[in-house]
Formats: C-alpha cells, sequence, structure tokens
C-alpha cells in the first residue's frame, strides 16, 4: 500500500498550480480529478489577471509577485500559457455618471482610465455607441486558463508527480493518516488538500467537514474561432458579480437548505477573444445551493445573446455553445489556504473567485510553508478566520 505525502483533490489552475509546486520542494504527491475532459471553472474562465486592482499592500504584494511569475510562467513549465498583456476596457453604462464609476477604482495600484464614448469607440470600434456613457481602460494581463493548467499538470507529471482520474467520494481524516475513497479505489496519503473549486464545500460536507466556502454556478458562450477581430477584453465597470458573492453569504445556514435560491441571478455582459479567435461572451451568475441543479440552457442563451447584444451587436449571432461550471468564492473575497481547524492533516486551497494573477505566487508559497517554512502571507489566509466560536 503506497502512502503518499500529499494528495491533492482537483485539477482545475488550483489544484494542477499547487500539485507541481508540492512536488518541486520534493514531497511525493498524487492528484486526482474527476473529469478526463474538464468542464471546470478553469477551463471556462475568461483568462484575465487582474494585477492593476489591488487595493490593498497586501494585494499589491501578490499581484507583484503574480505578473512577475506569469511572466517566465511558460518558460519554467516548458509549455505555452499564451500570456501576453491587453487592454480592458470597463463599460459604464448610460444610467451611472462616468465620473462616479472611475472613483470607485480610485484606490486600484493602477488606477483605470476615463474614456469618453469616442475614445472607448475608437479602442473597440465593435462596442454599441448607444449603449454606455463611457469606460475605464488599464493594461490587464492575460492567459489561456486551460492552457496554463494543463502545462503546470505536465510539468507536475514530468517531475515524478502521480495522477488518477476518479472522483472522491470521501475522505477520513486519522490523524498522521488520510484515506480518500474513490470511485474507483482506495489512496492513503499522510496529508490531503482540496481544490475542488465549486465542488469544495459538498466534498468536505461528504466527509463530515463545514466550511464557509461558497460557489456561484456560472454560465458562459463558446464561439469557434471567427475572423472578428476584438481589439480589447470587455467587461462592466460595475461587476455584480462581486456584490451577490458578498450578499449570498452572508447567512452560511441557507447554502445547507436544499434548492434554496438565494437571490436572483445577474450578468455581467463581457467578451474576451483568445489567441486562437475564438471568444467567450459571459457571464451569468447564480447562487444556488444545489450544485448539481439543471439549468434551462435556452432561456440562459437567450438572456446571455440580448445582454451581449447591446453592449456589442456583432457578437450577439455569433456560432457557440453555452456552459455551465461552479466558481468558489469565499464571503471576503480571499482565499482559504491552509489546515482545517480541528481536521488533522486536511488542508484548503479554495475560494479564490478571481484567482488567476495570485494562484501562481500563493501555489509556490504555500508548498514552502508546508515544508516548514515561515509565510505571514500564507498564515493570513487560513480557514480560522471563519471558523465559529465554540
Ligand atoms: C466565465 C468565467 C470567467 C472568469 N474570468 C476570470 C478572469 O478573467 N480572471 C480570474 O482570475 N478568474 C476568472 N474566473 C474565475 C476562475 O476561472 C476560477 O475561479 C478558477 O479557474 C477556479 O479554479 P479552481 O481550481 O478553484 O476550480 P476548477 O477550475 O473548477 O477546478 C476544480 C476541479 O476539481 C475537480 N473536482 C471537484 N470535485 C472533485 C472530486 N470529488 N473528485 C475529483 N475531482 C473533483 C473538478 O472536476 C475540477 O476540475 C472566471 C470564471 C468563469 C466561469
Amino acid at each position: 500500500m503506497k502512502t503518499y505525502d500529499w494528495i491533492v483533490i482537483g485539477a482545475g489552475i488550483t489544484g494542477a498550480a499547487l500539485a507541481y509546486e508540492l512536488v518541486k520542494v520534493g514531497f511525493s504527491v498524487l492528484l486526482l480529478e474527476q473529469d478526463t475532459t474538464l468542464q471546470n471553472a478553469t477551463r471556462y474562465s475568461y483568462g484575465g489577471l487582474a494585477f492593476w486592482s489591488a487595493t490593498t499592500p497586501l494585494m499589491r504584494q501578490l499581484c507583484d509577485e503574480g505578473i512577475a511569475r506569469h511572466r517566465i510562467l511558460s518558460t519554467e513549465l516548458d509549455a505555452e500559457t499564451e500570456y501576453r498583456e491587453l487592454d480592458l476596457l470597463l463599460t459604464i453604462a448610460t444610467d451611472t455618471d462616468p465620473e462616479v464609476a472611475a472613483a470607485f477604482y480610485a484606490n486600484c495600484a493602477i488606477p483605470p482610465k476615463l474614456l469618453s464614448v469616442d475614445e472607448a469607440l475608437e479602442m473597440e470600434p465593435l462596442l454599441n455607441k448607444q449603449a454606455i456613457a463611457g469606460a475605464l481602460t488599464v493594461t490587464h494581463g492575460h492567459i489561456n486558463p486551460e492552457k496554463t493548467a494543463q502545462a503546470y499538470i505536465e510539468a507536475f507529471l514530468r517531475a515524478g508527480g502521480e495522477m488518477e482520474i476518479t472522483q472522491v467520494q470521501n475522505f477520513t481524516s486519522n490523524h498522521s493518516s488520510q484515506t480518500i475513497k474513490t470511485t474507483t479505489e482506495t489512496y492513503h496519503s499522510a496529508n490531503i488538500v482540496v481544490c475542488a473549486g465549486g465542488l469544495s464545500r459538498q466534498l468536505l460536507k461528504a466527509s463530515g467537514i463545514s466550511i464557509k466556502l461558497y460557489f456561484t454556478h456560472a454560465e458562459m458562450i463558446q464561439t469557434p474561432p471567427v475572423e472578428m477581430q476584438l481589439r480589447t477584453l470587455i467587461m462592466p465597470a460595475n461587476l455584480q458579480r462581486f456584490q451577490l458573492e458578498a450578499e449570498s453569504s452572508k447567512v452560511d445556514e441557507l447554502w445547507n437548505e436544499p434548492g434554496n435560491e438565494l437571490l436572483a441571478p445577474i450578468l455581467d455582459a463581457g467578451a474576451i477573444q483568445f489567441l486562437d479567435g475564438s471568444i467567450r461572451l459571459g457571464q451569468i451568475s447564480r447562487v444556488l445551493s444545489n450544485p448539481y441543479v439543471d439549468i434551462d440552457r435556452k432561456t440562459s442563451e437567450s438572456w446571455l445573446r440580448r445582454s451581449i447584444g447591446e453592449i456589442l451587436p456583432a457578437l450577439s449571432n455569433l456560432p457557440g455553445t453555452w456552459h455551465h461550471c461552479l466558481v468558489a468564492f469565499s464571503s471576503d473575497r480571499l482565499p482559504l489556504i491552509g489546515s482545517i481547524p480541528g481536521c488533522q492533516g486536511v488542508y484548503l486551497f479554495s475560494g479564490f473567485s478571481n484567482p488567476l494573477a495570485i494562484v501562481p505566487p500563493l501555489a509556490q508559497r504555500f508548498a514552502n510553508y508546508l515544508t516548514g517554512k515561515e509565510d505571514k502571507i500564507i498564515s493570513l489566509f487560513s480557514p480560522v478566520r471563519f471558523q465559529s466560536p465554540m
């Protein structure tokens, strides 16, 4: 019976990056993923890296480390992550005062620049002039998130890591040894780290652990490569997703009620063209306590196309396929990284709602921390902060 130092559950960007960093510092690691063809948040993400958006010294430091790491990641992992820097346009709705929209971002490390409607159209001719009161622009990082996760996995395997495609049903913790039951086999390790994205809460619950970690149901449309050229990454200046996350995570108990819709769904109309010419159009976010609920894709797709069409009319009728996934988040927008209180050997690396910029440095820091090195930043993200008082 082989006992690993670490079993990492979930091979999205968080699990892939962490598995690689754990092997790099010398641990024996098994990475478990349930899907052969990934259907996860990493697969359907826009891939944006909002380095500019940090508003605290902590986030500034992580964003600086993140950009430095993303710039060399393709070389280190010996595979393309498609890292580039491009113009982000944050569209301002016609019912919003552009100065108020700009003020909202004034504390960012690099505050976006306010553009008139004509200036915004010059940057992105596909925008509908009638639908905006202006826009904000800033240089944004971009990667292909699926290729980045794959690059991490391949580098992890080359460095001696092992991976199995199997679904973890639950795990039991017995001080120095963890037993992980999957649909095909039982595995043993000294430690487990849960990187199961939006399914982390359910997996932990199935293992008898309750944790304040949540998820949105996200929906988007992916087009095949198209000839049309989007010059910028477009998102609304007033992103409703973050408000939805904050509001819906105020009362944890509501997430334990089956079939609960905690708030009405929201739609943040955005679009990004990848280097292969395909476009992602998004994004609807729903807060439903059941992660496996069926969503009416036809109604969702027409809502998405209608809303995108208001901002970018030429994009509304592009061929494309509707997709759905879960995106994990915490109630303070910061990830949960570290040991789960009262469960020796069980760790979390999840709950990042907009993680792509900061996952690489945090995975590296966390792996070093797990070798016994002190790291004040990692300690700040400990799940202990959400532990209910006894
Ligand atoms: C449309 C959209 C646009 C986005 N845009 C951005 C953006 O521009 N910038 C940004 O930073 N973020 C963005 N995000 C968010 C970001 O993509 C996600 O937060 C991130 O990819 C999540 O990574 P993850 O590893 O936590 O989860 P996931 O990618 O969901 O991976 C979790 C993995 O765990 C596996 N798993 C779950 N349960 C089990 C189990 N029991 N056994 C085995 N395996 C299991 C799943 O199959 C999955 O592969 C966006 C998300 C969406 C949907």
